[in-house]
């Protein structure tokens, strides 16, 4: 039976480049990077060459990149670690983040009695920089604001330059999860004003558990995780050597066809879209119509009915790998909470489609040919 992914937005296959270079790894080099003898050294070198690469990559100073298992750990380390060593009392933030930000700051609120102020959105789910404004124009001391890049379910991006802007003004720490757009967006982090960012390597064709955090340089955050030394003094734990090097070699090959990847995704994504809608015009589309939105994500709405119930699980036994909301909830049939705070009263489906370039034309026709099946066309 033909099995198509669109789920790329819960994870992706990795590159053959990045399983190649991780099982030479795994051949070749066995010694612990603590070690000081000769096996020690060499993997140390090849973290610190890996370090390297994706510094330059993202436009960061080597020092400022700390590997992590994944963007859960490097989100929970920006916010917990910003609360207890920068004395940060008040978060601001948004209702639509992923469960590992917002599950953290509950956490906070409850436990460090942070204080949580969730920013307005307007109808896509973009945060009101007027209210940002306002927000912190009645005061800004203390305070962090924690504003994903790219929501995971619908898209929608926010701009990270213009966000940033407003909290270098008032003076305020700036944290934002990039897990979803790390790979998509061209990063210099050098310029950009934000103070932490996260990513995760099987979101761009890595390897799964592993991933970063950016710390801009100056700021003293100290380690989540004690015990060790490694990470210079910030992540204690012997080092997950191989997916270092998958992260370090999935980014230069995403990097090194760029261009290419991005009018693929685009080209895929713009047909599906205006196929789907030719099919069932009732249905509707979230995210951001126009230029701030992630090219990879379609999400789609269909108004309820007897052919839309369980959508994901009919489409998966015709083939078709994609996802009703959040990768983390997927499985399940859960209301998404990124779609509730949107729509409070929808009582439709959405179904997330996540491209990559290795999606073709000819996938979104084999989509349409089982939407043709499944939904009769309204
Ligand atoms: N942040 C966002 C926006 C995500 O989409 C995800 C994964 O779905 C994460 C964080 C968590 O990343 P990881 O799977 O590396 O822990």
């Amino acid at each position: 039976m033909r099995r198509i992914y669109f789920d790329h937005a819960a994870t992706t296959p990795m590159l053959p480049a990045v399983i190649d270079a991780m099982s030479e790894q795994m051949r070749s080099t066995f010694g612990n990077p603590s070690s000081i003898h000769h096996f020690g050294r060499i993997a140390k070198n090849e973290i610190e060459s890996a370090r390297k690469q994706v510094a330059q990559l993202l436009g960061a100073s080597i020092g400022e990149i700390f590997f992590t298992s994944g963007g859960t750990e490097a989100n929970n380390m920006a916010l917990q670690c910003a609360v207890r060593d920068l004395g940060i009392k008040r978060i601001i933030s948004s209702p639509l983040e992923h469960h590992c930000v917002l599950h953290t700051l509950d956490h906070l609120h409850k436990v460090r009695n942070i204080e949580l102020q969730h920013i307005k959105l307007d109808e896509h789910g973009a945060p009101d920089l007027d209210e940002l404004r306002c927000l912190l124009d009645q005061g800004a001391e203390d305070t962090l604001v924690s504003l994903m890049h790219a929501n995971n379910e619908t898209g929608l991006m926010i701009d990270l330059e213009e966000v940033g802007t407003v909290c270098r003004e008032f003076d305020v720490y700036f944290h934002s999860d990039t897990v979803q757009t790390i790979g998509h967006h061209k990063f210099n982090l050098e310029e950009a004003p934000v103070d932490f960012i996260s990513g995760s390597s099987h979101k761009f064709h890595g390897p799964k558990g592993i991933g970063f955090i950016y710390i801009r340089s100056g700021i003293g955050l100290a380690p989540l995780l004690h015990g060790g030394a490694q990470e210079r003094n910030m992540r204690a734990g012997t080092e997950n050597i191989g997916g270092i090097m998958g992260t370090a070699v999935a980014l230069e090959c995403i990097h090194d066809k760029w261009e290419h990847r991005k009018k693929q995704v685009g080209e895929v994504r713009t047909y599906a879209k205006s196929q789907i809608k030719a099919l069932h015009p009732a249905c509707s589309f979230n995210g951001h119509p126009g230029q701030h939105q992630l090219n990879s994500i379609l999400s789609i709405n269909f108004p309820a009915s007897p052919a839309t119930e369980l959508l994901t699980f009919r489409l998966d036994i015709e083939g078709i790998c994609a996802s009703g909301g959040s990768a983390c909830a997927s499985g399940t049939e859960n209301a998404s909470h990124v779609i509730s705070a949107l729509m409070p009263n929808y009582d439709g489906v959405t179904i997330r489609f996540s491209f990559s370039d290795q999606n073709t034309i000819d996938e979104v026709d084999h989509l349409i040919d089982v939407f043709s099946k499944i939904l009769p066309s309204s």
